[in-house]
C-alpha cells in the first residue's frame, strides 16, 4: 500500500498517510509536516515516497511509514520538555520529527534529542541535514546533538530517557537501553535476525519492566562498526 501513501510534495506525503489510515495522531502528522523529508535523502526525487531509501554505508531512511508508526507508539512519552535518544539515527530525519515533538521553547525543561550512529561520516552528512532543515540554531543550543558511537550501549551521561528509539534491529535486547529508560519511560526497538519484531519496553515509575510484541519488521541490523566504509 505504500503507493497510496507517497505524495508530490512533503505535506502531500503526509496527508496522504493520514487519509489512508497509516497513522491517525494530529501531532505526528504536525511534526513530520515540519521535517521535509528532500533534506534527509540522497535521490530527491524519491523523497516523498513511502518507502524506505539507501543513505550510504548499508544504511537506509526508513519508510516514512515506519517513522510515523515509531513516534505514534512513543507518542505518550513525547511530551514537550521531554529527553529522547534515537539509536542509529542515520540521515537525522526521525531525530528532527522527534525534537518537534518534544519542542518546548518556554518551558523548564526545553525538551532534548540526542541521536547517536557509528559511521562517522553519517553522523556528519545528518547534521548537516539537521541545518538544511531549518535545526542549526538548536543545534547550536544542544537541543540537538548526534553522536558517533555504539549505540547498543547508549549515551548514559545524558540519561535517563522518557523515550528511546532503535533505528537498526538488535540481535538481542540491549540492556543498556533498558537501563537509561526514565521511570516511566518507553522504548521502541526492532529484534532479531532472520525473523525480526518490534518491542515496546514500558518501564513504569517502580522501575517494573514490560515487554510486548508488536509487528513483524525488517530493519538494517545493530552492529559493530564495520571496518569498510565505503559509501
Ligand atoms: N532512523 C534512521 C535509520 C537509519 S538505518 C533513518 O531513518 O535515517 C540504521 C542506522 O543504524 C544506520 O545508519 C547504521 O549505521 C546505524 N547503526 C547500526 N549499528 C549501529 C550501532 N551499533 N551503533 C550506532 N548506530 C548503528
Amino acid at each position: 500500500m505504500a503507493w497510496r501513501s507517497s505524495g508530490s510534495t512533503n505535506a502531500e506525503l503526509i496527508a496522504n498517510m493520514l487519509r489512508y489510515g497509516v497513522f491517525n495522531s494530529e501531532r505526528v502528522a504536525a511534526a513530520m509536516t515540519k521535517v521535509d523529508r528532500a533534506n534527509y535523502v540522497l535521490d530527491k526525487n524519491a523523497a516523498y515516497m513511502d518507502s524506505p531509501q539507501r543513505i550510504g554505508y548499508d544504511a537506509t531512511i526508513s519508510a516514512p511509514h515506519m517513522h510515523a508508526h515509531a513516534a505514534e507508539n512513543l507518542l505518550p512519552f513525547l511530551h514537550p520538555g521531554a529527553k529522547v535518544l534515537d539509536v542509529g539515527s542515520g540521515s537525522g530525519y526521525l531525530t528532527a520529527v522527534l525534537f518537534h515533538l518534544v519542542d518546548a521553547p518556554s518551558a523548564e525543561g526545553k525538551g532534548k534529542v540526542v541521536g547517536i550512529e557509528h559511521i562517522d561520516e553519517l553522523v556528519q552528512w545528518s547534521k548537516e541535514n539537521l541545518r538544511r532543515d531549518g535545526l542549526g540554531k538548536e543545534m547550536d543550543e544542544g537541543r540537538i546533538i548526534v553522536v558517533a558511537g555504539d549505540g547498543r550501549q547508549g549515551m548514559p551521561n545524558e540519561g535517563p530517557y522518557d523515550a528511546i528509539h532503535v533505528g537498526a534491529a538488535a540481535p538481542t535486547m540491549p540492556q543498556p537501553l533498558i537501563e537509561q529508560l526514565a521511570r516511566p519511560g518507553r522504548m521502541f526497538i526492532p529484534v532479531g535476525t532472520s525473523e525480526q519484531k518490534i518491542i515496546q519496553v514500558d518501564k513504569d515509575s517502580e522501575g517494573n519492566v514490560k515487554q510486548q510484541e508488536l509487528i513483524d519488521v525488517l530493519y538494517v541490523p545493530l552492529t559493530d562498526k564495520p571496518a569498510n566504509k565505503s559509501p
